[in-house]
C-alpha cells in the first residue's frame, strides 16, 4: 500500500470508538457526557463521547483536568473484550471487500479497494456500503475517506470529506480535464 497514483486507499475510523460502544450498549449513557477510563488522581481519559468533546475532553486528557472542564463527566470503565468483538466485526466486514487491509488500531484501518470484491469502480461507494454494513453489524458509526493512496485519505476523512480522483469525479458534473486534482464531496452523514 504505497502511494501509487491510481490506487484506491479508504481510510476507516469508528466514531469516539469506546465511547460510542458504552453509550450503544448502556442506553442511561446516551446524549450524556462520558468518559471512558478511570476518574482516580492518577486516571486517564481514554475515549469521549461526542457530548464530553463539547466540553474540550479529549482522550490521553488527565482525568483530574477532564472533570474540571465537565464537572458532570460520567466515568465508565474500559471493557477491552468488548472492544475486540467489535474490531472482529469490522473487520471481518473489510475482508469481504479486500485482503489488502493494514489496521492502525482496532477502530481504524487503511482498505485498498482498487480491485474490490465488488467491482465496484467508484472508491466512495465503497466507503459508504461498508459504513453501511458496519451500522447494520455493530450499531455503530465509522467514518470513512478515499484517496489514491493512504496519507491523503486519512486527511480528508478528518475533514469529513471523500475525495475522488477526478477520472471517478466526472459523475457528479464536470470538471476540468487533464489536471491531478481531488474533488471534495461530502460523505452523507446519515449513512
Ligand atoms: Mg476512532
Amino acid at each position: 500500500m504505497t502511494g501509487e497514483p491510481n490506487r484506491k486507499i479508504i481510510h476507516i475510523d469508528m466514531d469516539a470508538f469506546f465511547a460510542s460502544v458504552e453509550q450503544r450498549d448502556d442506553p442511561a449513557l446516551r446524549g450524556r457526557p462520558v468518559a471512558v477510563g478511570h476518574a482516580a488522581a492518577r486516571g486517564v481519559v481514554a475515549a469521549a463521547s461526542y457530548e464530553a468533546r463539547t466540553f474540550g475532553v479529549r482522550s490521553a486528557m488527565p482525568s483530574s483536568t477532564a472533570l474540571r472542564k465537565c464537572p458532570n463527566l460520567l466515568f465508565v470503565r474500559p471493557r477491552f473484550e468488548v472492544y475486540k468483538q467489535v474490531s472482529a466485526q469490522i473487520r471481518a466486514i473489510f475482508a469481504d471487500y479486500t485482503p489488502l487491509v493494514e489496521p492502525l488500531s482496532l477502530d481504524e484501518a487503511y482498505l485498498d479497494v482498487t480491485e474490490n470484491n465488488w467491482g465496484e469502480v467508484l472508491g466512495m461507494n465503497v466507503a459508504k456500503r461498508i459504513k453501511q454494513e458496519i451500522r447494520a453489524a455493530t450499531g455503530l458509526t465509522a467514518s470513512a475517506g478515499v484517496a489514491p493512496n493512504n496519507a491523503p485519505s486519512r486527511q480528508t476523512r478528518r475533514r469529513n470529506i471523500v475525495t475522488v480522483r477526478l477520472t471517478e469525479s466526472q459523475s457528479f458534473g464536470s470538471f476540468g480535464s487533464n489536471t491531478t486534482q481531488f474533488v471534495p464531496c461530502r460523505i452523507d452523514s446519515s449513512t
